[in-house]
This record gives C-alpha cells, sequence and structure tokens, in this order.
C-alpha cells in the first residue's frame, strides 16, 4: 500500500513537471512566433514602403503591438491594418503609426503631445524614442486602460490624461513636437500654440470623407502646413460627443 502512495505521488509530481514544462515551452514558442510576425511586421509593411528612421524600426520591432490589441483582434495585432480597440475606436494600421512617427523626426530629449492615447500603443513607440510623453484621451474607460498597460509593460516616461485634447496640454507646453491620431475639421489653434520653435505637428483634419495627414512646421514664431497623404481617421470629438 505504502509502495503504491509513494508511486502515485511520483506519477503526480511527473505529471506537474511535465505540465509546467509544456507550459513554458508554450509560452515560449507563442512569445517567438509573436517576435517573427513583428519583425515581418517592420521589415515588409514599413521599411519597404520607405521608413528609413532607426529609432523608429527600433521602437516598432520592440513595442509588443499585440499586448495593445483586445480580444477576439489579438491575432491580427501584426497584420496589415487597424483594429478595433473598444467604444467604437481604432488602433491605426502599423504603416500609419510608422509613417507618422517618421514625420515628427523625433530626437532623444523632445518632449511628446499626443491627443487620442487610444490602446496606448502610440504612446509606447514616442516613449521608445523620447524623453517624455503626454498623451490625452478623451474616453475614460480608454485611459485607464491605456495607462495600466502602460505601467505594467514599465514606461515611466509616459503621463496621461482623460480628457478634451482640442485645447492641448498648456501646464507642460511648449512641445517639440504633437502629434494628433483623430482628425478634427480643423487644425486646432491651441495646438499650434503650443508647439516650440522648430515644433513638428502631424495632423489628420478635414471632413469626414476628404481627409488629409497635415505636417506643421514652427520656425522663427511661423508655421508652415503642407498636405502630405490623403487619410481615413475617426472624428476628434468634445465631451458631448460632437466632432470638431
Ligand atoms: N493613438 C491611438 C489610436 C487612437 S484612435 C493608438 O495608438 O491606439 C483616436 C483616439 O482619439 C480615440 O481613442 C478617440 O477616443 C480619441 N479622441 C477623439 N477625440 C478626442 C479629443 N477631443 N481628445 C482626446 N482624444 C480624443
Amino acid at each position: 500500500m505504502k509502495i503504491l502512495k509513494g508511486s502515485i505521488e511520483k506519477l503526480m509530481l511527473l505529471i506537474l513537471v511535465v505540465l509546467f514544462y509544456g507550459c513554458h515551452a508554450q509560452s515560449d514558442s507563442e512569445r517567438h512566433a509573436r517576435e517573427r510576425a513583428r519583425d515581418r511586421m517592420v521589415t515588409e509593411q514599413i521599411q519597404w514602403r520607405g521608413v528609413t528612421d532607426k529609432n523608429v524600426l527600433r521602437a516598432m520591432r520592440s513595442v509588443p503591438r499585440h499586448a495593445f490589441v483586445p480580444e477576439p483582434y489579438t491575432e491580427y495585432a501584426y497584420d496589415d491594418t487597424p483594429l478595433p480597440i473598444g467604444d467604437g475606436q481604432t488602433i491605426s494600421q502599423p504603416y500609419i503609426v510608422g509613417y507618422m512617427t517618421e514625420a515628427l523626426d523625433l530626437k532623444p530629449f523632445d518632449k511628446v503631445l499626443e491627443i487620442g492615447t487610444g490602446s496606448g500603443y502610440q504612446a509606447a513607440i514616442l516613449a521608445e524614442i523620447c524623453d517624455s510623453v503626454y498623451t490625452i484621451e478623451i474616453f475614460e474607460s480608454l485611459a485607464s486602460r491605456a495607462g495600466i498597460l502602460l505601467d505594467s509593460l514599465g514606461y515611466t516616461n509616459i503621463r496621461i490624461r482623460n480628457g478634451d485634447g482640442h485645447q492641448g496640454w498648456h501646464e507642460y507646453a511648449p512641445f517639440d513636437a504633437i502629434i494628433v491620431t483623430c482628425a478634427p475639421e480643423k487644425i486646432p489653434e491651441p495646438l499650434q500654440e503650443q508647439l516650440a520653435e522648430n515644433g513638428r505637428m502631424i495632423i489628420p483634419a478635414g471632413e469626414r470623407s476628404i481627409q488629409y495627414l497635415y505636417l506643421l512646421v514652427k520656425k522663427k514664431g511661423k508655421i508652415r502646413e503642407r498636405a502630405i497623404l490623403p487619410v481615413r481617421f475617426v472624428p476628434m470629438i468634445n465631451e458631448e460627443g460632437k466632432r470638431y
């Protein structure tokens, strides 16, 4: 009886060991598969389409995009497409993130403002490249989810605020760069004012069906603006849900 009990215990221990290593091997292979998918995403969707900024490519290779995409869309996180993140909002297509980030011509000591935190993915990319990131999200649910996720990933240089980003973030202005990921009809004045000398802003603007991505540069207090790409972003809205 004693011998039998001993063998059962050994067998149970063996099963536990096998299960433990099995799970580990599975999560290891999952991690490698995601790293490979991410690497391919950067090479094929971003580099091959012309993005060359080394810091942007490095950041996009290291931020785990799948962590920012909720179920049931997580498995498509590395696909060439925008995806739903809840509250009717979307995480931008990887190429658009790469393109907009490169257009900002970021330096390591830059302070950046983002309007439209959404999932927090773009904020993480910025935080990999720059000194500090300030980001505003109008939906409380998205702002708090992004905050928890970015904390869990160890980002200490991102500050999130829940509110309307149309007015910018006066307290921390001026910013070396501003990125807007929702589209107003007109480029908001306060954002232009909060741009530092030699600052860059990338922003989609226009009516629902005819939007362009604009690049603005401030030189000697004057703003130069040019449309660089036709795009389609979710609208910038106010606290009542009306579009700007
Ligand atoms: N940058 C995000 C993509 C966000 S989509 C990412 O990486 O996931 C655009 C976001 O802008 C949405 O989450 C939307 O809720 C938000 N938004 C819309 N109007 C806004 C406003 N006035 N101020 C701040 N955020 C706004």
